[in-house]
């Protein structure tokens, strides 16, 4: 019985500052053995709430405090899981990793954490912006401002967030606010931030990188994914962004269907990413 599914590279666990109580690593590999995913990288969010000198975020002068839950991974204890895991499910291959938030601000923070930390996967993501002083959540500014409006600020930054970190590999939810894209703007339309779009893959790209397909946001469409060979994309990332064991490969065998129409597949080695 080989898996069917390919890696889900974006998993949190209990470590996560954002962690239901139903989270658990433990869970999190019996629910991947079950449905047929043969390799996760857990991906517990490192957010920073402070920074160190060489954080841009100071020089802008910025508030940091984008949630008040928000804290600093416990990075020993997280490593001390997944080798406890990788002696409990020796058929499952599990990988170090984290979801680093907004890591062109903490430039100098992240650079040291990464260094020591010997992580496998690094996501890059944008959850908050620059907005009146202090990063702000992305979703909360959609009372502030036209949903569009949101949506190009977003695009915006993440090619900042691109262009000014190369310490992650791939970009998560590359339109994380289009999750709280609110109703009475209408339907969510990706063809009207094409530009907006392309210029994010253009970056991502240019550095060598890999773009997400994350399961937990709406889809993205098969055109979208042709944009980003048309930018020069060469490989995806499949990531539930489970919080919680039960969504661990949630919707993947929708995702590998619009990422094999456009064109990806599984390399010789079925745990790397998905190629062209
Ligand atoms: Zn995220
Ligand atoms: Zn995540």
């Amino acid at each position: 019985m080989g898996s069917v599914l390919p890696p889900d590279n974006h998993v949190h666990t209990q470590f996560s500052w954002d962690a239901p109580g139903a989270a658990s690593m433990a869970r999190s590999c019996e629910q991947a053995l079950a449905v047929g995913v043969g390799c996760v990288a857990f991906t517990d969010h490192l957010d920073f709430t402070d920074w160190t000198d060489g954080d841009r975020i100071a020089e802008e002068n910025l508030d940091p405090r984008r949630y008040s839950a928000m804290r600093l991974l416990d990075v020993g204890g997280y490593l001390a899981a997944i080798e406890d895991c990788r002696e409990r499910y020796p058929d499952l291959r599990i990988l170090a990793g984290a979801e680093i938030g907004e890591a062109h601000m903490f430039g100098a923070s992240a650079a040291a954490l990464v260094a020591t930390a010997g992580f496998d996967r690094v996501l890059g993501s944008l959850h908050a912006i620059p907005f009146d002083g202090r990063l702000t959540a992305a979703d909360q500014l959609f009372g502030v401002m036209p949903a569009a409006d949101v949506m190009r600020r977003y695009f915006a930054e993440v090619v900042r967030l691109i262009e000014g970190s190369d310490i992650f590999q791939v970009l998560a939810h590359l339109d994380f606010p289009r999750r709280s894209w609110p109703q009475a703007a209408g339907p969510y339309d990706e063809t009207a931030f094409e530009a907006e779009y392309r210029a994010v893959l253009r970056a991502l790209a240019a550095s060598g990188r890999v773009l997400e397909v994350n399961t937990k946001s709406p889809l993205l469409s098969v055109e979208l994914l042709w944009w980003w060979r048309d930018a020069g994309g060469l490989a995806v990332s499949f990531g539930s962004d489970a919080h919680q064991p039960w969504r661990v490969g949630a919707k993947f065998k929708l995702a590998v269907d619009v990422v094999e129409a456009a064109g990806f597949r599984a390399g010789r080695d079925r745990f790397d990413f998905w190629r062209v």
